[in-house]
C-alpha cells in the first residue's frame, strides 16, 4: 500500500521541481576553473555538493539552472582540486615529532648540540628526543660520536634520529639503558663503533635503532590524541584530505577510529597494519576494516633501510663504501611467510624498498604469490633504485610503484656518490615506473620529507631543488607531466588504496573532498609551482581550512 503522506511529499517536490526546475542543495561552487580529474580530465566551472557529497559538475549554467542554494559560493575564476592525498607518510608520527626538537636543515653537528640544548630547557622530560639531522647537508658529512652528549647530558638519555628514521645517534645513558654495549649483536642493524672497534660511537643503524627505540616511554593518550590533531590542522593546511600512513598499531588505528567517529578527527586515513606478531593475528582474524574515513586493509613490511645511511639493500657493493652493500632487515622467509598470509587474507602487501636487491626480492617474493595479472593492487613503497632488468615486472604483476618525488631532489647530491652512474639512471626514475601500468601513486614519505603536497608536485614536474638546481633537472627524462603527477596525488592514489569509487577525482557521488588554491598549478611558470599557497581545504563539503581565517586571526 502506498503510504499517502509520502506519496504526497513526493508530488510537491514533484511540483516544485517543475515550476522553478530546480534542486536544493547544501552548497553551490561556480565560476571557478574545476580540476575534475575525472578520465577525460575535464575541466568545469562549477558543481554542487549535498550531504558531503559532490551531487552534480558541469558549466555555470547548467549548475546554476538545475540547482539553488542557501550557499552560492563565488569562485571568482579561483582553480579547485580534488582533495590531495598523499599515498606514503607517517602521519602520527609526524604529529607526535612535533613535540620533539626539530634537527631538520641543521648545517653542523654543533647546531643539533645546540637545539637539542634549548629544547631540553624549554621541555624537560625524561628524555631528549629530536628528529630530522642528515650529516649529508652538514659540513663534515660524516656520523659524529657521543663524547659532546655525553659531557651535557650525562643523566639524561639522548635519542636524535636521522631524517629518514634508519639511522640515530644516542648518548650513552640510552645506551645504557638499551643495554647496549660493544658485544651487542644486532641482525639487519649496525652499532656504530669507534675505529679499533673498543668504544661505542653511539650512532645505530636500521635494526640498532629499534634497540634503544623500544624503550623510550611512549606517550599517553592525551599525548597521542594532541598529536593527531596537530598533524591533522598542519596537513589540511596543505590541502591534504586523505593521508595513508605507512605503519600503524592496532592501538592507534582505534584511537583514530574513535576520534573520527567523534569528530574529533576529520581527516581521512588509509592505515597500514604495522607487520607485528600481535597486529597480523589480530587484523588476519578480523578481516579489513572500513569506515568513511578510515580503510584497513593492508600490511606495511620493511624491505631494507635507506640509501643515506647506506641501509637500503643493493645487489652490489656501494660505490662509496664498497665493504658495504646494505642488507634485508628479515630473513627471506619471514617476507615469503607474511606475504602468503596477506593473499590468504586477502590483504594488499606495501613493501618499503629502497635498494635495487631489496626491490628485486620482493617483486619476486610478490610474484609467487600473485602469479601473472590481477587486481590486488600491492605496492612497492619508494621502489628507489630498481635494476634495469627488473622495470617490467611492475607491469607484469600490476605492481603498484608508490614513490615520492621530493626523494629525488633531496637525494641528488650524493646519491650518485653512493650508486655510481650507471646505477643511478635506474633511480627515482618515476617515468619509467609509470611506463609499466600507466599510473602510479605519489606521496612524500613525511616527516622524512615536507608535509606539503605541492613540492612534491614540483619536485616530480621540474626535477629540481626549490633553488632552481640543477639547471636542466635530474635525470630530467624521468619527469612526470603536470597532469600525472596531479594524477598521482589523487585519484591514482586513490586507487593505489581501493577508494577511486570514493575519493580522488570532483565526480557526481563521490566525496566532496577539494582544494582550492590561489594559482593554478596546472599553468603558472614552473618555477612557481612550490611557492603556491592553499586558499580553502573542504573534506565531506566541511571548510577544514581557509587561508581568510588565518589572515583574520592574526
Ligand atoms: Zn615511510
Amino acid at each position: 500500500m502506498v503510504n499517502r503522506v509520502s506519496y504526497i511529499t513526493v508530488l510537491l517536490l514533484l511540483i516544485n521541481l517543475y515550476c522553478n526546475g530546480q534542486k536544493t542543495v547544501d552548497n553551490i561552487y561556480h565560476h571557478g576553473v574545476i580540476y575534475t580529474v575525472d578520465s577525460g580530465f575535464t575541466i568545469a566551472e562549477a558543481f554542487a555538493v549535498d550531504k558531503g557529497k559532490i551531487v552534480a559538475v558541469g558549466s555555470n549554467d547548467a549548475i546554476l539552472k538545475s540547482y539553488t542554494s542557501p550557499s552560492i559560493i563565488d569562485l571568482k575564476g579561483k582553480p579547485v582540486y580534488p582533495g590531495f592525498i598523499d599515498a606514503h607518510c607517517h602521519f602520527y608520527n609526524y604529529g607526535l615529532g612535533l613535540y620533539n626538537a626539530d634537527l631538520t636543515g641543521t648545517k653542523s653537528f654543533q647546531e643539533v648540540i645546540d637545539i637539542i640544548v634549548k629544547h631540553s630547557k624549554e621541555h624537560p622530560s625524561e628524555w631528549v628526543l629530536g628528529r630530522g639531522w642528515d650529516q649529508n647537508t652538514w659540513t663534515v658529512k660524516e656520523f659524529p660520536d657521543k663524547t659532546l652528549l655525553d659531557s651535557l647530558f650525562p643523566h639524561t638519555p639522548v635519542f636524535l634520529a636521522r631524517i629518514d628514521g634508519h639511522a640515530a645517534i644516542t648518548n650513552q645513558e640510552a645506551l645504557n639503558r638499551a643495554k647496549i654495549t660493544v658485544d651487542t649483536k644486532v641482525d639487519g642493524g649496525l652499532i656504530v663503533k669507534s675505529k679499533n672497534d673498543t668504544k661505542l660511537t653511539g650512532v645505530l643503524v636500521d635494526n640498532a635503532v629499534e634497540l634503544v627505540k623500544k624503550i623510550i616511554p611512549p606517550p599517553n593518550k592525551r599525548e597521542q590524541e594532541q598529536a593527531l590533531k596537530k598533524a591533522e590542522e598542519n596537513c589540511f593546511a596543505v590541502g591534504l584530505t586523505t593521508v595513508d600512513d605507512a605503519g600503524l598499531d592496532k592501538k592507534v588505528i582505534d584511537l583514530i577510529d574513535e576520534m573520527q567517529k567523534s569528530n574529533a578527527l576529520k581527516m581521512r586515513i588509509y592505515a597500514m597494519v604495522s607487520a607485528t606478531k600481535e597486529n597480523l593475528n589480530y587484523y588476519f582474524k578480523q578481516g579489513k576494516y572500513k569506515a568513511d574515513r578510515l580503510n584497513v586493509r593492508s600490511v606495511k613490511l620493511y624491505g631494507d633501510g635507506a640509501l643515506g645511511s647506506r641501509g637500503a639493500c643493493l645487489l652490489s657493493p656501494y660505490k662509496d663504501k664498497p665493504e658495504q652493500q646494505g642488507f634485508l632487515l628479515q630473513s627471506p622467509e619471514y617476507y615469503k611467510d607474511i606475504i602468503k598470509r596477506c593473499y590468504q587474507y586477502g590483504f594488499q602487501v606495501n613493501t618499503h624498498c629502497i635498494g635495487d636487491s631489496a626491490v628485486r626480492f620482493i617483486l619476486h617474493s610478490y610474484a609467487e604469490q600473485l602469479k601473472g595479472k590481477n587486481d590486488l593492487r600491492w605496492r612497492i613503497e619508494h621502489a628507489q633504485v630498481v635494476n634495469k632488468n627488473d622495470f617490467d615486472l611492475f607491469g607484469k604483476y600490476n605492481v603498484i610503484p608508490s614513490v615520492q618525488p621530493t626523494h629525488a631532489t633531496s637525494d641528488m647530491y650524493w646519491a650518485e656518490d653512493r650508486l655510481g652512474k650507471e646505477r643511478l639512471k635506474g633511480a627515482y626514475a618515476y617515468q619509467q615506473l609509470l611506463q609499466q601500468n600507466h599510473f602510479l601513486a605519489n606521496g612524500s614519505d613525511f616527516p622524512v620529507e615536507s608535509i606539503n603536497p605541492l613540492f612534491g608536485f614540483y619536485a616530480g614536474v621540474v626535477r629540481k631543488d626549490q633553488k632552481d638546481y640543477p639547471k636542466d633537472g635530474f635525470q630530467i627524462e624521468n619527469k612526470l607531466s603536470r597532469q600525472e603527477a596531479l594524477n598521482g596525488m589523487t585519484i591514482w592514489a586513490a586507487y593505489s588504496n581501493f577508494e577511486e569509487k570514493e575519493k580522488g577525482s570532483i565526480e557526481p557521488g563521490k566525496f566532496a573532498d577539494f582544494v582550492i588554491l590561489d594559482q593554478d598549478i596546472m599553468k603558472i611558470d614552473e618555477k612557481e609551482l612550490y611557492k603556491v599557497k592553499v586558499y580553502q581545504t573542504y573534506v565531506a563539503g566541511f571548510l577544514v581550512y581557509s587561508q581568510s581565517n588565518l589572515n583574520n586571526n592574526k
